[in-house]
């Protein structure tokens, strides 16, 4: 229950704009601080460690407050946001001084998670999306936005699942939906830990039609529509630098799951969640923090089009090809700013004049980049590259000639506008630096014009600047162009308009030149805003450039190459194949090369070996290999011959959602299972120890028949590695099932394991060799081959014990046949003895019966 406000005027202006936004903190300026209050100012006061004090005191009721001086906002305030909260930024719209009555206030922007420009260092090679869902029937239209860039992707989805995954892949922070969105739709978001924020309807602003400008789809405008009016209620301000939205589909890219993603450790390691020992952190010799964000985009949308990978795949080989075009290249990319943010500050009327400095810089390299591509355009590999790299030269002249190159972050306090851009300006500034001078120019001139020695140029309050010429030279002075202003006993002073004009200019110089330059400024800002989509589209491509450069470096330094793809082919052939990310950690000399060989008649390999053989590896690589391919990246091999994948799915180890607190058996099944459903023909399945979750019968009986399931239904190609030895067996009965296994060797007396694929299955007894290596007996080692072949014959019966040893015969009779068992009794333990004993051979036939006849009553 929010707590109300005791009603002095302040409060209650407080409380009414508080009333609007009663999901956020609201951050209420009084004078040199931002305010927090009531339940808002105890909240934050633990979440940002600040005192909590109370206003009124001493009152019956105080109300709790705390505050944050307004220069050190921002730090609180991104505190705050990251942590998934909104903060409301209230200022004071008068000046206090002058202002009539209470202070006028308004909330001027609400920061949101989705809506945080993170400019924090680190963060520029990442994106922060904000999402937005509609609901229709069973659709969902879906679209997302980096208000830093003003990226605008838009999609029509037809399954929540598939929803769910492409915003937890877009790893978004925040998703603006409407109150007509099922209850369930909107609990199964907050559970992925993605903020919800609601948007009601309304009139299609000019922004909404521009942005939407190339779309038809009904349900893809509504959400494009519900996104815009977002940003507008939250930032208040101008967005013209949103894109127009750009249609998707999921399926024009390679679909990685949610979960292949992460298991793949694409861009966040497993373990510590971070970039390092990751695809990307392998991939990324970016050198701008566009080209960055883009690699990550290209990273988790690999492409499907032959025709587009193979456009990469040119130019990555030309820049290989051209080593010193390629260091050239570099140098003028890290000599390229932020383009894409520059033009969102530029449109957001943030931007300050150091950032157009950078702007100007990073479109003086487009030329010199320009001349590098077209000397290294093999078989055209650039042309459309080069048909996109406009300098922008006008917006480049224009800051050349009007920014000062060591403008200050400030924009209201001078200094920034170059001199010779403006004519009042540079009067003022001459007038301000070069007053007393030009008086003393002006003195000199009007002592040689009128022939008067001793004229002078005086200041007085009341008049301003004058000249002064004594009485016996007054005759000397010319008619017409002096006006009399004082007369004194001796001289009488004068003003002329040149000396009016000048005076204004020196008297108001100073105050009006920080005006004017702010004035200038925001011209050229908004010329710099008509060209803000050429500035976007040449970003764009200098980032597209400076990924496949970074391509091209490691494909160098790893000794990568081009993989030959084929459309319509079902055929994998990957020589000496490697995982790039364990290469590059263990050094390429330890790393063993292996190979993926499946043809068309091989759709799946079953991998056999002990843990810690390089199974999970060899599924990895392979999936690496495929992703990087059809990034346009080269892969690492000695050659690759690949299809075009159109999914992967993986169930790989235990990285098991922690979150949702489901079994690690019931996340297990239900990869498995959304594997089995989703794949094509066309799809890559990794199963690494499928049903180890479980126990052993129930597992292998699970994985035996999901092999059979997707032989038999789906024909995607699978690698699925298991310790199940027995499934080796599938092998005579599937047909494009293959075994391969982990190769081992002796080496001074110890088993080494070789993370050597060989083909067929493993050799079962490696077990039992290990025994023999750890020197244990040997009628031992022999027992355990004799019981290893039964169980290979008759899996669940139970080994049949060797005779002649009693104890063995006990523990195998009380183990496995109880109810055979009965209790001995002594009596007949008595009678047993005696028959034993009953020396038969020396005994009469009588002596004989008679012994019968006794035991017989004993029993
Ligand atoms: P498994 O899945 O069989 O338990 P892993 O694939 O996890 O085994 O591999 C275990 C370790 O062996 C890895 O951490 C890696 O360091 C090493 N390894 C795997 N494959 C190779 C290889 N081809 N060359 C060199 N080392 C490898």
């Amino acid at each position: 229950m929010p707590q109300k406000t005791k009603e002095t005027p302040m409060m209650a202006q407080y409380q009414k704009v508080k009333d609007q936004y009663p999901d956020a903190f609201l951050f209420y300026r009084l004078g040199d601080f931002y305010e927090l209050f009531n339940d808002d100012a105890i909240k934050a006061s633990q979440l940002l460690e600040l005192t909590l004090t109370a206003r009124n005191k001493n009152a019956d009721d105080p109300i709790p407050m705390c505050g944050v001086p307004h220069h050190a906002a921002q730090n609180y305030i991104d505190i705050l946001v990251d942590q998934g909260y909104k903060v409301a930024i209230c200022e004071q719209m008068e000046d206090p001084k002058t202002a009539k009555g209470m202070v006028k206030r308004e909330v001027v922007q609400l920061v949101t998670p989705g809506t945080m420009m993170d400019e924090k260092a680190g963060h520029a090679k990442q994106n922060n999306y904000l999402t937005a869902v509609v609901v229709e029937g069973d659709q969902f239209g879906f679209a997302y936005t980096d208000l830093s860039t003003g990226e605008m992707k838009v999609s029509q989805i037809a399954s929540f699942d598939l929803l769910l995954n492409e915003m937890l892949s877009l790893q978004t922070k925040e998703v603006v939906i409407n109150h007509d969105v099922a209850s369930e739709v909107v609990q199964a978001i907050v559970q992925q830990q993605i903020l919800v924020s609601y948007q009601a309807d309304g009139e299609a602003t000019a922004e909404v039609s521009f942005v939407s400008q190339n779309i038809a789809q009904p349900i893809e405008l509504a959400v494009i529509k519900q996104l815009v009016l977002y940003l507008a209620t939250t930032q208040k301000r101008q967005l013209g630098h949103l894109q127009r939205a750009q249609e998707y589909e999921p399926s024009q890219y390679l679909k990685l799951d949610y979960s292949a993603k992460m298991n793949l450790e694409l861009t966040a390691s497993l373990r510590t969640g971070h970039k390092s020992g990751t695809l990307l952190w392998l991939l990324d010799e970016t050198k701008t923090a566009m080209g960055g964000r883009l690699l990550k985009q290209w990273l988790e949308r690999p492409l499907l089009d032959l025709k587009a990978i193979q456009n990469r795949q040119h130019q990555v080989a030309s820049f290989m090809n051209h080593y010193f075009e390629r260091t050239n290249l570099q140098d003028a990319l890290t000599k390229v700013y932020d383009l894409e943010r520059l033009a969102g500050r530029v449109a957001f009327g943030s931007v300050n004049g150091r950032d157009l400095i950078q702007l100007k810089t990073s479109l003086e390299q487009i030329p010199t980049i320009k001349t590098i591509l077209t000397g290294i355009n093999d078989h055209q590999a650039f042309e459309r590259a080069l048909g996109q790299l406009d300098p922008v030269d006008d917006v480049r002249e224009l800051i050349e000639t009007a920014i000062n190159p060591d403008a200050p972050i400030s924009v209201t306090d001078g200094g920034i506008i170059q001199s010779g851009y403006n004519q009042t300006l540079d009067d003022y500034r001459d007038a301000m630096s070069n007053g007393k001078q030009w008086l003393a120019q002006l003195e000199a001139q009007e002592r040689e014009v009128t022939g008067i020695h001793n004229l002078k140029i005086g200041f007085n309050r009341v008049f301003g600047y004058y000249i002064e010429v004594t009485r016996a030279n007054l005759a000397a002075l010319p008619e017409g162009r002096y006006e009399r202003k004082q007369t004194l006993t001796n001289a009488e002073r004068f003003i002329t308009p040149e000396l009016k004009a000048k005076e204004q200019l020196i008297l108001e110089a100073e105050e009006h030149s920080t005006a004017l330059e702010y004035e200038l400024f925001t011209q050229v800002r908004e010329t710099v805003k008509l060209a803000i989509e050429r500035l976007q589209t040449l970003a764009k491509e200098v980032a597209a450039l400076d990924v496949l450069q970074s391509f091209a470096v490691i494909s160098e330094n790893y000794h990568y190459v081009q993989p030959k793809l084929t459309a319509d082919s079902h055929q994998i052939d990957v020589v000496d194949g490697r995982h790039p990310v364990v290469e590059k950690v263990l050094g390429r000399q330890k790393y063993i090369p292996n190979a993926v060989q499946m043809d068309d008649e091989t759709d799946m390999l079953l991998i056999t070996g002990p843990n810690m053989s390089g199974k999970s590896t060899y599924m990895r690589q392979l999936a690496l290999t495929v992703i990087m391919a059809q990034m346009g990246c080269f892969v690492p091999a000695k050659s690759a011959n690949l299809p075009i994948f159109d999914q992967i799915f993986t169930r790989i180890g235990a990285a098991d959602d922690l979150i949702s607190g489901q079994s690690t058996f019931m996340v297990e099944m239900m990869e498995a299972n959304r594997a089995i459903m989703n794949a094509t023909r066309n799809s890559l399945i990794l199963f690494d120890e499928i049903g180890r979750g479980t126990a052993t019968y129930d597992g292998m009986a699970l994985a035996q028949a999901i092999i059979e399931y997707i032989h038999d239904n789906v024909h995607a190609k699978t690698l699925f590695s298991t310790h199940y030895h027995e499934l080796t067996s599938l092998a005579d009965s599937l047909t494009a099932l293959k075994n391969v296994h982990v190769g081992a060797v002796e080496e001074n007396g110890e088993l080494v394991f070789l993370h050597k694929m060989l083909a067929g299955p493993a050799d079962k007894s490696y077990g039992i060799h290990v025994a023999k290596l750890a020197g244990m007996p040997v009628p031992l080692l022999k027992r355990a081959d004799v019981i290893l072949a039964q169980l290979e014959d008759k899996p669940s019966a139970p080994v049949t014990p060797v005779a002649g040893s009693a104890k063995q015969v006990d523990e195998q009779i009380s183990l496995f046949e109880p109810e055979d068992t009965a209790p001995v009794d002594p009596q007949i333990d008595q009678v047993l003895t005696a028959v034993k004993q009953f020396d038969l051979m020396s005994a009469t036939p009588l002596e004989a019966l008679n012994m019968v006849y006794q035991w017989q009553k004993q029993l």
